[in-house]
């Protein structure tokens, strides 16, 4: 008898874990359920589309013909709003139910709105599907003024957006930097300074307090905390994602900001995995929980949950270095591993615009940030995942080209 696999959402985990089923099993029933009206495309450069540069086709990357070469039952316009893992079967919103032997948890996350007045105005905009963008390149298209809010990594392409689109904007922000959790002042300064050289201009120790409207419901400012009233007629927003885990309501699948899956991505009940920006998932290298935001890391983890659905297949851990570009400016940007969740730090400078920041916990290097120059990457991310003790050597890795030689052997195991 097949298996039967039914797949909640159809972004890069799920699409990957289908793909990967099918590789797998020829014979198993693959069903793929999404809310949204397109099949898989490429999130990462939705963000090129709105700001002017790239046509639709590009962006696209698997066509309803995809599904059906592969036999892969895909559903589009398709909410799931309910499982029963007791019956094995999830519930949409007409009322259809899907029985499965294996069930993924593929549902990302949904932009968060800003708790406060009129936050919901015509001419605000989150940013997350490809509907979204095509919204927001329509109306930056006609912009005058912006506003934008989040000093994090989708923020930054919201600023990139209106630096393309010709808005002068102003870029609200908390404390006294970009992405003050991964950055220190130096490092966000080169940011700062090519966002003023796009015409962004960051405005710090900010916020937003509300917006005005005019008489049709259009945003025409944000009001900040301080009281200090910013203009603008388009607005973008990007303060991180809710996790799209009330269809697993009542269902006993353990989440907590996310699905808790172990490093095989398989959650605490029996033939239900999950995968991507959903998990909070086992970290192998970090030796605890952890949540990645990023195409790469879902798509590995897409693939291996898929591997692991497959029954007789051996199971296999996802273990992974995750990193995310940022390509807006005349000079490179990484993140890599987990640059948020060191306990110690070691930076340096190397020019005007190369800049590099290393993050340890338990001895460990565990993340980092690279701005500049880019070439050091590789090196790092073997280091991460070779869990070296390191910490106590970080002049050496600050060094322009690091010498992996020159650090200390590892300890041989007694
Ligand atoms: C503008 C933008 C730029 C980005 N840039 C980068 C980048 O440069 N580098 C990088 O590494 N990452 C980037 N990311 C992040 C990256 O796109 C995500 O990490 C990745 O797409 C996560 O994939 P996923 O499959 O886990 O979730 P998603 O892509 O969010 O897919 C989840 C899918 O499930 C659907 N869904 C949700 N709930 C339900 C339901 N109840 N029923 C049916 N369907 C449902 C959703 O509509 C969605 O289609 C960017 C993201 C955005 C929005």
């Amino acid at each position: 008898m097949s298996t039967s696999h039914v797949i909640v959402g159809d972004g890069i985990a799920g699409s990957s874990a289908a793909e990967t089923i099918r590789e797998r099993d020829p014979d198993a029933d693959v069903t793929v359920i999404t809310d949204e009206g397109e099949a898989l495309y490429n999130r990462i450069l939705i963000k090129e589309f709105a700001k002017g540069k790239l046509p639709e086709a590009p962006i696209s990357i698997h066509e309803p013909d995809w599904y059906e070469e592969r036999d892969v039952d895909l559903h589009l316009n398709t909410h799931v709003t309910g499982v029963d893992t007791d019956a094995h079967e999830v519930y949409t919103h007409e009322g259809e139910s899907f029985e499965y032997d294996k069930l993924l948890i593929a549902t990302g996350g949904t932009p968060i709105q800003l708790p406060v007045d009129n936050s919901d105005a015509d001419g605000i905009h989150h940013f997350w599907t490809f509907q979204d963008a095509r919204k927001i390149r329509e109306h930056a298209d006609q912009a005058e003024k912006g506003i934008v809010v989040g000093a994090g990594l989708l923020g930054i392409d919201l600023a990139a957006i209106c630096a393309a689109q010709d808005i002068e904007a102003n870029y609200l922000m908390r404390g006294n930097r970009w992405w003050r959790y991964a950055l220190s002042l130096d490092g966000a300064e080169i940011i700062h300074d090519a966002l003023e050289e796009n015409g962004v201009t960051p405005v710090f120790e900010s916020g937003v307090d509300h917006f005005e409207t005019d008489d049709d419901g259009h945003v025409t400012a944000a009001v900040d905390p301080n009281g200090d009233r910013y203009e603008g007629d388009f607005c973008g927003i990007a303060i991180g994602l809710d996790f799209n885990i009330e269809w697993l309501q009542d269902s006993g699948i353990e989440t907590d900001d996310g699905v808790v899956v172990d490093e095989y991505m398989q959650t605490n009940v029996d033939d239900v995995y999950a995968a991507g920006d959903i998990t909070q998932f086992h970290d192998t290298i970090l030796g605890e929980r952890a949540q990645n935001g990023a195409w790469g890391s879902a798509k590995e983890q897409g693939a291996t949950a898929g591997r692991n659905m497959v029954a007789d297949s051996e199971a296999e851990e996802f273990r992974w270095v995750s990193s995310y570009s940022i390509t807006h400016f005349d000079f490179p940007f990484l993140s890599f591993g987990h640059p948020t969740l060191g306990e110690e730090t070691a930076e340096r400078k190397y020019s005007d615009s190369e800049w590099r920041r290393l993050a340890f916990k338990n001895g460990q290097l565990i993340g980092g940030v690279l701005i500049g120059d880019l070439s050091q990457q590789s090196k790092l991310k073997q280091l991460i995942r070779e869990e070296r003790q390191v910490a106590d050597q970080k002049e050496l890795l600050l060094e322009e080209d690091i010498d992996l030689e020159k650090l200390e052997a590892p300890a041989q195991a007694e």
